[in-house]
């Protein structure tokens, strides 16, 4: 008898709970289920186990994933030619839902999923343990870009970051000193000689801890030159940030050579 009464208690308080929810509009960011408590990410189990941040089985300098990796270690290219940050901050591959959510984001203008990529790259920013930045720099996007798409995705990314971090932020603190081709449509050895010193930085960051916030890294090639500017302009410390990490394949070979270039 007691037991009936509890389970009719728990299905009306979870109806109610979904009533509220439903009222409230709290439902999964993703696929719009209805949230019955209080969800991470404002997401439903189902979606966030697809934005699971991974433990393993990447470079924690560059992202590069490396599928017999148990623990996080670095690569052979980042032990030999390590790039200009000292910690990189990733949530993980550019596949899957987390690929979709950068798309709707940047090239569908769905300002919707921007709170949630905040949340995602906070996400990941906690699950290191880091020192508390002095200053976030995005990564500037070429002008054209930047008319022709109205806002500058990094930004948004780096104003959640230091609202979270509670650090400065300089939506400008690097400019273009030269225009540069667009990157999508170079290969690799071409991406690290279209960027070289095509970055400076606006201000002195002097002894600073500085944090470069981008959404996709794909080579590293335009975080290496924001890096070197950082560094160039009194940067004690750099971090990179990002949500995801295009994946390449090609020999270790060929990443030393080009790293070599820059
Ligand atoms: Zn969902
Ligand atoms: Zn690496």
């Amino acid at each position: 008898m007691v037991v009936a009464v509890t389970d009719h208690l728990r299905t009306a308080c979870a109806r109610v709970c979904a009533g509220l929810a439903l009222a409230l509009g709290q439902r999964c960011q993703l696929c719009a289920a209805v949230l019955t408590h209080a969800a991470p990410m404002r997401l439903c189990p189902d979606c966030l186990a697809q934005l699971t941040l991974p433990q393993a089985g990447y470079c924690p300098r560059c992202g590069i994933s490396a599928h017999n990796m148990r623990l996080p270690m670095l690569c052979p290219t980042c032990h030999t030619a390590p790039p200009p940050w000292s910690a990189l901050v990733m949530h993980g591959p550019y596949a899957g839902q987390l690929k979709e959510l950068i798309h709707r984001h940047k090239f569908n203008q769905d300002h919707g999923v921007s709170r949630l990529l905040g949340d995602v790259l906070c996400t990941a920013w906690d699950a290191q343990n880091l020192p508390v930045p002095d200053l976030i720099v995005p990564v500037p996007l070429r002008t054209r870009r930047l008319l022709w798409r109205g806002f500058n995705q990094s930004l948004e990314l780096g104003r959640c970051l230091a609202r979270h971090v509670h650090c400065d932020l300089a939506p400008q603190g690097l400019h273009k000193v030269r225009d540069t081709k667009s990157q999508s449509s170079l290969r690799r050895a071409e991406r690290l000689r279209n960027v070289r010193g095509a970055f400076a930085a606006t201000r002195t960051m002097k002894g600073q801890c500085v944090v470069i916030v981008d959404d996709v890294m794909t080579t590293g090639a335009t975080l290496t030159a924001c890096a070197t500017a950082c560094r160039q302009a009194g940067a004690r410390e750099v971090l990179v940030a990002v949500l995801a990490r295009a994946q390449e394949h090609k020999p270790v070979s060929q990443y030393k050579q080009d790293r070599a270039e820059l």
